[in-house]
């Protein structure tokens, strides 16, 4: 083989043109079809927050129920900011919902099972901070449905999926993603607290409800009592809150209000921990604001994977 030879790239499925919401694609898929359910022997799939909200609920388990049996662990950034992946079965590729009737929780799958065959991109616009969704047909060898005789727009598939109401409730949880992934290195490696934190917040949402109503959050946070209660009681109120906490952990945007004198007190004792310190880098800066969230679990301890 001459040395010059270079292996040829892998095609990628995801075809190279962006569609928007009223742009057509050709697809159909059905029960009667001769490729059935291959799409889901041989899966690769990330979970989103209200993904595992449904799922759990529908299986009739907690969150952390579900995490351990149904997921696996994953990445979603060289940090090794943790995501989860839906399951396999045993010994197989074959995603562990499949019967041999199809979806085992069809009415519950997950956005990414709802959107195939399109892929979902958040993209900024140029010279600007907006982002905009773009849609993406995914053409794999297998999958026959892009052969069948119907024609749809984006915006009519996303409504016959019900995917845009998963949309709307991982918005949020998707820009905290993608803000991470864009500020790349700059901002450092988070601690394994934050980590924590964010696994917490982000899958496993009956243990963040009980973070919520410990005393320890209490104690810190000042929330309306209306609201406060609506949060124990509302899955959809507690999630959107969620993610509100994770930009106020992660990127300081402080949209929750803290409870002034339980504020200065903390920022007492980490002040004094940074007045050890030689020098107060940003890096210093950034670490005690972690330090003062993660001292919120160190009172409470919830949520822990393993626990
Ligand atoms: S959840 Fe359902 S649709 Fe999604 S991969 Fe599993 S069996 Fe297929
Ligand atoms: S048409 Fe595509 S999406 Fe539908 S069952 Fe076949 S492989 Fe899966």
């Amino acid at each position: 083989m001459s040395k010059d030879y270079k292996e040829p790239l892998p095609v990628s499925p995801v075809q190279p043109v962006a569609l928007g919401l009223e742009e057509k694609f050709r697809f159909r898929c059905h029960q009667g079809i001769a490729c059935f359910n291959r799409c889901c022997e041989s899966i690769d799939i990330l979970l989103m927050p209200y993904d595992i909200v449904r799922l759990k609920n529908r299986l009739d388990v907690s969150s952390r129920e579900f995490i351990d049996r149904y997921t696996r662990d994953s990445e979603l950034d060289a940090h090794g900011m943790p995501g989860l992946k839906l399951a396999k079965k045993p010994g197989t590729s074959a995603c562990v919902f499949l019967t041999a009737e199809g979806c085992g929780v069809y009415e519950d799958r997950p956005s990414a099972c709802r959107y195939y065959a399109l892929g979902l991109m958040a993209m900024k616009k140029k010279d600007t901070d907006v982002e905009e969704d773009a849609y993406f047909v995914v053409k794999e060898a297998h999958c026959l449905g892009h052969e069948e005789a119907h024609t749809q727009t984006v915006g009519e598939y996303r409504r016959e999926q019900g995917v845009d109401v998963y949309d709307e409730k991982n918005r949020d949880w998707r820009r905290i993603i993608l803000k991470k992934r864009s500020s790349g290195p700059a901002v450092g490696r988070p601690s394994q607290r934050s980590f924590e934190l964010f696994f917490l917040a982000s899958y496993d949402i009956d243990g963040f409800r009980a973070f919520v109503a410990s005393e320890g959050f209490r104690r810190v946070f000042e929330l309306d009592e209306g609201y406060y209660a609506k949060l124990l009681a509302d899955e959809d109120e507690l999630l959107a809150f969620a993610h509100r906490y994770l930009r106020q952990v992660l990127y300081g945007e402080q949209s929750i209000a803290l409870r002034a004198d339980e504020a200065a007190r903390r920022a007492a004792i980490y002040q004094a921990k940074l007045a050890a310190r030689a020098t107060q880098s940003g890096e210093d800066k950034a670490r005690q604001q972690d330090e003062f969230y993660e001292s919120l679990l160190d009172d409470d301890q919830p949520g822990e994977r393993g626990e």
